[in-house]
């Protein structure tokens, strides 16, 4: 009998997917070699693009535990999979913004690139169908989403992680524009760090020259996508190497 690949596949994402594991409280994630973007609406893909995001966000967890952040990653496995808590996903997607950039440039019709006078936090409801749209804080509460207490949790949860990895890229000669974070609750109702930390969901410019290192070179057609998420993961290793 054939060993069937996708055994225990629970869920098929965009750029990942979600194994369960025998044990009830750990799942596997297999980090794809697809990329997509505009909601899927633009799909391309390079070979080892699983295999860097993988190290990257094993990269990234272990820097924020050194850090006493805790995330759901257990483990590495093989070249492509990370075992990690499983966790009961809130829908959102927490977006950071050190620099002005993508949709809010865009709504406000500035140019990319200027500095904000201070880290913000805001907060996208995770559904393709709808878009991923935006909610305030106030739409949050009136849906029944999250509680005011845990959304001001996650906010000052996302704000130290961005205080952490921009102090990280900086060591690496890159400003973290912005990014995108997940959280979720494990079986000790934690709220606990998930998903990934990643090219795919970060804008990450050189901060001498400004190009970027992410996955706008795909999402704008720029060329090198592959060098680019390369770069970051060889300059952001050699950067931990010498922390340790
Ligand atoms: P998408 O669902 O947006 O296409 P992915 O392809 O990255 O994204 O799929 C990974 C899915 O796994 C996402 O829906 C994410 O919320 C979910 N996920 C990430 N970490 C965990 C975890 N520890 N436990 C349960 N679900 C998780
Ligand atoms: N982001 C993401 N997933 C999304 C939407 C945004 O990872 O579904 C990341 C994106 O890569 C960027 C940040 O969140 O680093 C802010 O994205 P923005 O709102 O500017 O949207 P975009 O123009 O990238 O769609």
């Amino acid at each position: 009998m054939n060993y069937d690949q996708n055994q225990d596949l629970l869920y098929e994402g965009k750029a990942k997917k979600v194994f369960a594991t025998k044990k009830a409280d750990q799942l596997r994630l297999f980090f794809k070699d697809d990329l997509t973007a505009f909601n899927a609406q633009k799909k391309g893909s390079f070979q080892g693009k699983g295999a860097l995001n993988r190290d990257l966000a094993s990269l990234f967890f272990s820097f924020l535990a050194a850090n006493k952040v805790k995330s759901h990653h257990v483990s590495d496995m093989g070249l492509t999979e990370m075992i990690v808590q499983k966790l009961q996903m809130i829908p959102l997607e927490a977006v950071v913004r050190n620099f002005m950039a993508g949709s809010f440039a865009k709504k406000m019709g500035r140019d990319e690139g200027e500095k904000l006078a201070f880290p913000i936090v805001e907060f996208y409801f995770k559904d393709d169908a709808l878009n991923d749209p935006f909610l305030s804080d106030e739409q949050i509460l009136v849906l029944g989403i999250e509680k005011a207490a845990v959304v001001e949790q996650i906010k000052v949860k996302t704000l130290q992680i961005n205080s952490l990895l921009r102090d990280l890229f900086s060591q690496a000669g890159f400003d973290l524009i912005d990014f995108k974070i997940e959280w979720g609750r494990n079986a000790k109702a934690e709220l606990i760090l998930g998903d990934e930390i990643s090219p795919d969901s970060c804008r990450i410019w050189d901060q001498k020259t400004h190009e970027k290192f992410d996955k706008d070179r795909f999402r704008r057609d720029l060329g090198g996508v592959e060098e680019a998420y390369a770069e970051v993961y060889r300059r952001l290793k050699s950067v931990r190497e010498n922390q340790s």
